[in-house]
């Protein structure tokens, strides 16, 4: 079997399109502009080609994109009081600080003072506990562009048997929540995991989120089953220079899986897609206004 691949650059230009679509109508129809807030700590070279490239695609939608980039010496009360003034501003509809933060800020402390209703990041604890108890909230965007192109690829998910390999906070416990939301039956497996290979055989959909370098190989793959490779790794060629990799074996898991998410070009560009769905999402939430479909859960 050769598995279909799942495009996530096209379906995140979809879900774009989607997005600049409603703000439009927003501007048209009352005025609003959506507003998305970046906070930069540092100089971090990763983080600050993520924070150029999400405040291009917010421009690009039509949205209002504020940067706001910090030095690494920053205190903890100077970014707080950012954070505060962030919260207070009509203007601002969605608030992300990108991680991570130099060590001598507390990245929870700091996420935890973000309005849980402009966290478009769904890392607040507030949103975390919605999220697990089936309330609205804003969802985390790895996870949410996961969710999206399973739902997209199999219509209902209700009653397979999802493996989400990782359990972190921002990528595997939402992601098990959200199958788990859409009555899949969720196994959650990590480093202390007995005999992962048979844990991931049983799966109907295997979600990879270890930032382990092509770990998940297609020997523990069910045949047919669906791969969504969160992860991007960055290895040396035999022959010199770098390439992107994901979390799964992509040439042997592809001969065995029935769908399977590329990388690069896979769930990368349904992040960013997705933060701008939340921002939409949590603009529409302050104003009163019907949400967009399919944006959110
Ligand atoms: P973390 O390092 O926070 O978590 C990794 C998880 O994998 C942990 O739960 C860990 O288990 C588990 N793990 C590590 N080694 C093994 C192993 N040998 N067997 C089983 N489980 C193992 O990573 P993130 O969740 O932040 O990221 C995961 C991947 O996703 C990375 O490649 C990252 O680059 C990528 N990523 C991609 C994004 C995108 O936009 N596409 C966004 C965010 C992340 P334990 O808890 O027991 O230590």
């Amino acid at each position: 079997m050769t598995a279909k691949v799942i495009d996530g650059k096209a379906f995140a230009a979809t879900v774009r399109e989607k997005v600049a679509a409603h703000v439009t109508r927003l501007k048209e129809e009352h005025g609003i502009t959506p507003g998305l807030a970046v906070v930069l700590v540092g100089e971090d070279p990763a983080s600050q080609v993520y924070v150029r490239s999400k405040g291009k695609q917010t421009v690009e939608v039509g949205m209002e994109s504020l940067e706001f980039k910090r030095d690494t010496d920053i205190t903890e009360a100077e970014l707080l009081a950012l954070i505060d003034q962030l919260n207070d501003d009509p203007k601002v509809h969605g608030i992300l600080v990108q991680l991570p933060l130099p060590a001598h800020l507390d990245s929870d402390l700091v996420i935890n003072a973000i309005d849980p209703a402009k966290d478009v990041d769904g890392f607040h604890i507030s949103n975390v506990g919605l999220l697990g108890t089936g309330q609205k909230s804003m969802v985390p965007c790895t996870p949410l562009g996961c969710l999206m192109m399973l739902r997209d690829h199999h219509g209902s998910l209700s009653g397979l048997n999802a493996v989400v390999v990782g359990r972190s906070n921002i990528v595997g416990k939402p992601m098990a929540q959200l199958l788990l939301g859409d009555s899949c039956t969720v196994t959650i497996a990590h480093s202390r995991t007995k005999d992962l290979p048979a844990v991931v055989r049983q799966a109907d959909i295997v979600v990879a989120a270890v930032g382990r370098p092509e770990m998940v190989i297609g020997d523990w793959i069910k045949p047919g089953a669906t791969v969504v490779d969160v992860g991007i790794n960055r290895i040396e060629k035999p022959e010199g220079g770098t390439r992107l990799v994901g979390d799964a074996d992509y040439a042997s898991c592809a001969q065995v899986a029935g769908a399977i998410t590329p990388v690069p070009g896979g769930v990368g560009p349904m992040t960013i897609a997705c933060l701008l769905a939340n921002t939409i999402t949590a603009c529409c939430r302050a104003n009163n206004l019907p949400e967009p479909e399919g944006l959110t859960v």
